[in-house]
């Protein structure tokens, strides 16, 4: 094994709960005098847009959400939505408790660590001052390439920042949007992360049916360095 690559969002970090999700839109759709349901809506239908850099900043991706509600919402407000999204994903980068010294270990084995996120601008905006910095060796940002999971260039171009083979990577995530499946197909080993104390946390299209290697903690993912 000669590297180590790492989802984000419930994998590195605790996914935010359903009703965090709930509240940020809330927040956003109220500066925005739109509905909160139908800007929680436009959200979801522009991840695709959104997770592959179609959107220059933050802002756009907000406007592009508010744009699909039924009503048109107050411009004025957007910069204030932009802060308020910002300090909520703040908030959920938060390392779990074994997260760093994890990350440290398997460094210390001479492998190399790598990121691949499905997220918006603020991610990595945020990123230089997160303790994980300090740690990733190559963190690729889907709202940065321009590529997102699953799509197999995503995983490819990680592979070759890492300057390794799928077969010398360890792909660890929670398993949204067929990401393990599709590392998997690339000729990664794969392990899913789910702890099952986590309820009502915020998934999207979550891999269910996934029964290869899983495990609760990422201090447990030290015995498939091989
Ligand atoms: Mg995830």
């Amino acid at each position: 094994m000669k590297a180590v690559l790492f989802d984000l969002f419930g994998t590195l970090t605790d996914n935010p709960t359903e009703a965090e999700v709930h509240a940020l839109h809330h927040e956003i759709a109220s500066v925005l005098n739109i509905s909160p349901q139908e800007y929680r809506e436009g959200w979801k239908t522009t991840f695709h847009d959104r997770a592959r850099g179609m959107h220059a900043t933050v802002k756009e991706s907000i406007a592009a959400a508010a744009a699909c509600c039924s009503t048109p919402y107050r411009a004025a407000g957007l910069d204030r939505a932009v802060e308020i999204r910002i300090h909520y994903t703040r908030n959920w980068l938060i390392p779990r408790p074994d997260a760093l010294e994890t990350i440290i270990s398997i460094r210390s084995r001479g492998i190399r660590t790598g990121l691949l996120s499905n997220c918006t601008d603020e991610v990595p905006m945020l990123w230089p001052n997160l303790e994980f910095a300090a740690v990733i060796d190559h963190p690729l940002f889907s709202s940065s390439e321009r590529l997102r999971k699953p799509m197999p260039e995503f995983y490819e171009r990680a592979l070759e920042r890492m300057n390794v083979k799928a077969a010398e990577c360890l792909f660890v995530a929670d398993g949204d949007n067929g990401e393990l499946a599709a590392a998997r197909k690339l000729g990664f080993d794969v392990v899913m992360i789910r702890p099952s104390w986590l309820l009502n946390d915020y998934r999207q299209n979550a891999e269910e049916d996934w029964e290869g290697p899983r495990i609760e903690r990422l201090s447990e993912l030290i015995q498939y360095l091989k």
